[in-house]
C-alpha cells in the first residue's frame, strides 16, 4: 500500500473507503484482525458492509474498523477524520484549524474539534479508547502541589489554581483500564464533563 504525499492524494485516496478501512485496519491490526469483543481471530470480512463478523456468538459480533476508536460516535465522516490524520501526522510544521477546514471543506470549528481528538489520541495509545466489553475502568482524581495562598497575589497559576475550586492545588485524573494502560493527565477543573 503506497502512502499518500500530498494533502491532494490524501484526499483522493481517502475518499476511497476501502483505503480508508484497509488504512486503519493495518495499524490497528498489524498481526490481523480480531474481534473487539471477545478477542477471537476466528472472523469473516464482509467486503460489501465493510465490517467484520466474530465466528462466536455474542452481541456486537458484527464489527467496522471504527469501532472502539475515537471515529466511532461522530458524524464526522471517515474520510475526514483520515484526511486531517493525516494532516497533523505529516505537516512537520504544525497545522492550523484554518488550514484543515479548507483542506477538507468542514468549517473552522469542525476542524478544531477534530485537531484536538487528533492530538490527544496521538499523545496516547493512536485512536484507541479505554474499556470496551468485558473491561473494567478506574478512575480518580487528587490534588498535589503548594497551596495558591503561599504564592505571589498576582501569580497566574495561583488565579488558576483558584480557579479550579479546589483552592492551592493541581487536580489530576488517572484513569485505569484494569490489566491495561494507565494514563494520568493535569485537569482544568473538576466537572463532570471535563473527566
Ligand atoms: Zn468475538
Amino acid at each position: 500500500m503506497s502512502e499518500p504525499r500530498s494533502l491532494q492524494q490524501a484526499i483522493l485516496y481517502f475518499s476511497n473507503p476501502d483505503n480508508c478501512t484497509q488504512y486503519i485496519a493495518v495499524r490497528r491490526w498489524p498481526d490481523g484482525v480480531t474481534c473487539p469483543g471477545c478477542g477471537s481471530d476466528h472472523v469473516s470480512y464482509n467486503a460489501t458492509r465493510r465490517t467484520w463478523k466474530c465466528s462466536t456468538h455474542h452481541p456486537k459480533r458484527e464489527f467496522s474498523v471504527k469501532v472502539g476508536t475515537i471515529f466511532e460516535d461522530s458524524p464526522i465522516p471517515l474520510d475526514k477524520w483520515l484526511a486531517a490524520t493525516w494532516m497533523v501526522t505529516n505537516c512537520k510544521n504544525g497545522i492550523s484549524s484554518y488550514e484543515v477546514g479548507r483542506g477538507l471543506k468542514v468549517t473552522q470549528r469542525t476542524a478544531w474539534f477534530m485537531l484536538h481528538r487528533i492530538r490527544l489520541a496521538l499523545q496516547g495509545n493512536p485512536m484507541m479508547k479505554l474499556g470496551g466489553p468485558g473491561s473494567e475502568v478506574e478512575v480518580d482524581e487528587t490534588f498535589i502541589g503548594g497551596k495558591a495562598r503561599n504564592m505571589h497575589a498576582s501569580s497566574a497559576r495561583r488565579r488558576r489554581l483558584d480557579a479550579t475550586g479546589v483552592k492551592g492545588k493541581t487536580p489530576v485524573v488517572g484513569i485505569l483500564e484494569r490489566d491495561g494502560e494507565v494514563r494520568a493527565g493535569v485537569i482544568p477543573t473538576r466537572r463532570r464533563g471535563v473527566l
